[in-house]
């Protein structure tokens, strides 16, 4: 039994909806679901789950990789950073996952070790944003040792954009950049491609190309938080009112006195705090969400609790009434993290492991 009224509602239909929403607008292209980081922090297999219609799954290490080949999800599988040690090889081959190269010291990994079935290799090129890739210079090389090797290898190009969620005119100028160049320099050779992120498919149609490969769109976040859109938000974060009162004009609340009341004012505390994984950062005016109102956050937040000027709903307002955090029609993730100078994907990886996960559909 879970007594904290601290809960994390993940709707698996939503999950489905984005896809079918993502496979429209970009009609042409495979889809690589994102799901690393434990599924953006949803449950890693609950999430494969709902997205088996997804042509393949893209993780951030072989653990994730191998969990999902163990609950017996036959997708491609595509480690996004490659390998971390050449031991992690073997598996790679053993459980037919897919493998990005990004650096020189993993195409010695591949060619150092001799096996007889055919490996998926995807080279990374860096276009531009300077984390992982080959300098676009030194593809055709790296193309060359593999081809030259006595292993199999089906080859893929890939590059990841940098600020293709960003729509001022000089990061748009970039990321058209990064797109030229990624063109460039696959298209002497006859291998599938991948670029597009989220934000790609969103802003880049022509960006769309073989695979792409959406991640926070998926969990129905990581879009403008005006206008409307049409993906459903997956997770929503809800806890409830615990305790309510009257404070004077002037007193404060909370650790540091950061809020001070203009005038009387009718405080609610709800059960949420930085131990939850709310952020700390959230500033005063965060909005929440309490009886189907926004409310403004007022004060700092606690690890176990926060505080809420709920003077407008004196009347209605009880103990025990729901506080929605995210995740609702009123108040996206994307909201609460640009008040807490963060952004969404930061908060739905991070709720702690007292939050307990509660599936629903619709
Ligand atoms: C995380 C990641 C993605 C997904 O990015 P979103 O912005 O969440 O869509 C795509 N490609 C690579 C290489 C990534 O690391």
């Amino acid at each position: 039994m879970i007594y904290r009224p601290a809960k994390a509602y993940i709707n698996l239909s939503s999950l489905a909806h984005n896809l079918r929403l993502i496979k429209q607008l970009a009609p042409n292209s495979k889809v690589l679901a994102v799901i690393k980081a434990n599924g953006y922090g949803h449950g890693i297999c609950r999430v494969a789950q709902q997205l088996s219609n997804a042509d393949g799954f893209a993780v951030a290490s072989l653990d994730e990789a191998l969990l999902l080949r163990q609950k017996g999800f036959l997708h491609r599988i595509l480690l996004l950073e490659g390998l971390f040690t050449a031991a992690e090889l073997p598996q790679v081959l053993h459980n037919r996952l897919d493998l990005v190269i990004h650096s020189q010291y993993q195409l010695e990994w591949l060619l150092a070790h001799r096996h007889s079935v055919a490996l998926n290799v995807w080279i990374k090129i860096d276009t531009g944003m300077h984390r992982l890739g080959f300098h676009p210079d030194a593809v055709q090389s790296v193309v060359q040792s593999l081809m030259e090797s006595d292993n199999s290898y089906q080859l893929n190009f890939m590059s990841h954009f940098a600020s293709a969620d960003e729509l001022q005119v000089h990061s748009q100028a970039f990321t058209q950049q990064q797109i030229e160049c990624f063109k460039t320099h696959c298209q002497a050779w006859d291998y599938k491609c991948s670029l597009a992120n989220s934000a790609g498919i969103l802003h880049y149609p022509e960006s769309h190309l073989d695979w792409v490969r959406p991640g926070i769109l998926l969990y129905g976040a990581g879009v403008p938080i005006k206008p409307r859109h049409p993906f459903k938000p997956v997770m929503r974060l809800e806890s409830q009112v615990i305790a309510l009162k009257w404070i004077p004009a002037g007193d404060f609340v909370g650790y540091g006195n950061r809020w001070q009341a203009k005038k009387d004012t009718y405080v609610g505390v709800i059960a949420i705090g930085y131990g939850d994984g709310y952020p700390r950062h959230a500033k005063d005016g965060t909005p929440v969400v309490v009886n189907g109102e926004r409310v403004p956050l007022i004060g700092r937040v606690s690890m176990d609790m926060i505080t809420v000027d709920l003077s407008h709903q004196v009347d209605k307002v009880k103990v025990g009434d729901r506080a929605i955090l995210w995740g609702d029609a009123l108040l996206s993730v994307d909201e609460v993290a640009q008040c807490a100078d963060t952004i969404g994907y930061e908060l739905l990886t991070g709720i702690t492991l007292r939050v307990p996960f509660i599936e629903v559909n619709g």
